[in-house]
């Protein structure tokens, strides 16, 4: 183990630092410095460990390792030498933003406790934002608003920030927010007398440095109520973004800033009623254009590429194919990352004893597809979309020749066919809600019965 000096702890706000290194560790790509002091923090309590540069090399992260060692992880490329003095600079504003996240979260925590007996369970800090999970189950807007009111009325009255050591005894008697877990002596650090908790992290000096609290958001996790605040700099970042949204929002709508959200739900109605009509002209569209392939061929078996790039178009297709009572439908269509969807409508006289199972050992390795279904409709991908043409015209196939496992159906018994299939339907339903199977009825010479699976 390697024992660094450690500054950043009374001098949170040194920036620069002129420093020796001792020791380089390598572990696989990651290579990492050890020196003989330092005023980077290494990740802990939920902040990230310091970046910054050890003269002219990036330093990526700090971490301490399990022995204590302090690395300042190198990015990639060449390594300092061992022995030899450089200027340790800090990537100050990211350090910055975090102590007043950091900073900002205690004040937030000890409010909620002091005014609300909400406890926190854990915080992260993210680059974005920082959450807080509490142990409450709910908790109402009215209160997250009160909370964060007192917080920025705190952090205008330019409280100052106490660190100070303790025994572990001590603390035990402060009736601290929440229990300290470490035997020996603890850090403890007080902003007034609004919060005082144990923490090894880094602070601002004055409740002042963190501008503002803003409550984004809340979310559920593990039944307890998390909450997303921004503090510092990027309330204010926050704020201007989301006012240049707004401004240009009414200038592209022509409309003051109360009305956008009436007039945000009316277009959305106004969009979903346009797409339902959209989708029902395209399905007639494809009913037309199967109607043309129809004519144009002698038995109700067709097949084709769809070259049209509306990802959508297939399932236009088989909705289309609704509208017909004897077809055996088959299309593929390319997409952009070069690989196909395929889709099967059979239904009528032309299912005769079509078997899937066949179409999935025969013809989809054709394609090196996959998909499955159930009649009258199957559908799925393949990766071999050169071999469309060959796909398809399998499937042609499959109706005309008496080897392969569908039934071949001829024009006479065809009509027959059709008739038994009235029947067997009026015989047997069975009665789908979207994807599950709801009951079945079976209408016998003798007994009609419903029965749920
Ligand atoms: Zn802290």
């Amino acid at each position: 183990m390697h024992v660094t000096e450690k500054t950043y702890y009374d001098l949170p706000y040194e920036r620069e630092l002129t420093v020796r290194v001792v020791d380089i560790i390598t572990d696989g790509k990651h290579k990492a410095v050890v020196l003989d002091k330092t005023i980077f923090y290494p990740e802990g309590g939920g902040q990230p460990g310091d970046m910054g540069w050890l003269g002219t090399y990036e330093i990526i992260d700090t971490q301490k390792k399990n022995d204590g060692t302090i690395e300042h992880v190198l990015s990639e490329g060449d390594v300092p030498e061992i022995g030899k003095e450089y200027r340790l600079m800090l990537n100050w504003s990211h350090r910055y933003d975090f102590m007043q996240q950091h900073t900002a979260q205690h004040l937030i925590s000890g409010i909620l406790y002091s005014s609300a007996s909400i406890g926190t369970v854990s915080v992260h800090f993210g680059k974005d934002l920082f959450t807080i999970e509490t142990d409450a189950d709910e908790i109402e807007p009215t209160v997250l608003l009160a909370v964060e009111d007192k917080v920025n009325e705190i952090i205008r009255t330019h409280v100052p920030l106490q660190v100070k050591t303790a025994t572990r005894e001590e603390a035990d008697t402060m009736g601290l927010r929440r229990e300290v877990k470490v035997d020996n002596d603890v850090r403890l650090v007080s902003i007034g007398s609004y919060d005082t908790i144990a923490c090894g992290g880094l602070h601002v000096r004055n409740s002042s440095e963190i501008i503002h609290v803003m409550c984004i958001g809340t979310e559920r996790i593990r039944n307890h109520v998390r909450i997303q605040w921004l503090a510092g700099a990027r309330t204010v970042d926050a704020m201007r973004t989301n006012h240049a949204i707004v401004k240009q929002l009414c200038t592209v709508f022509s409309s003051k800033d109360y009305e956008l959200v009436p007039l945000a739900q009316s277009l959305q109605s106004q969009l979903t009623d346009a797409r339902y009509h959209l989708r029902k002209a395209k399905v007639a569209l494809a009913v037309e254009s199967l109607k043309e392939k129809l004519a144009c061929a002698e038995n109700p078996i067709i097949a084709f590429e769809c070259g049209d790039e509306e990802p959508e178009i297939l399932r236009f297709y088989a909705e289309a194919a609704e509208s017909f009572d004897d077809l055996a439908l088959c299309i593929a269509q390319k997409r952009n990352d070069e690989q196909l969807s395929w889709v099967m409508v059979v239904k009528g006289p032309c299912a005769g004893s079509f078997d899937f199972s066949f179409v999935r050992q025969q013809l989809l390795p054709i394609i090196e597809g996959k998909g499955g279904g159930r009649p009258p409709l199957w559908q799925g991908a393949g990766t071999k979309s050169d071999q469309i043409s060959l796909f398809l015209q399998r499937f042609i196939e499959l109706f005309s020749r008496e080897d392969l496992a569908c039934t071949p159906l001829r024009k006479k018994s065809r009509i027959i066919n059709y008739i038994c299939s009235i029947l067997l339907g009026l015989m047997h339903k069975e009665i789908w809600t979207g994807d599950k199977l709801f009951g079945k009825w079976c209408l016998l010479p003798c007994s009609f019965s419903l029965s749920m699976p």
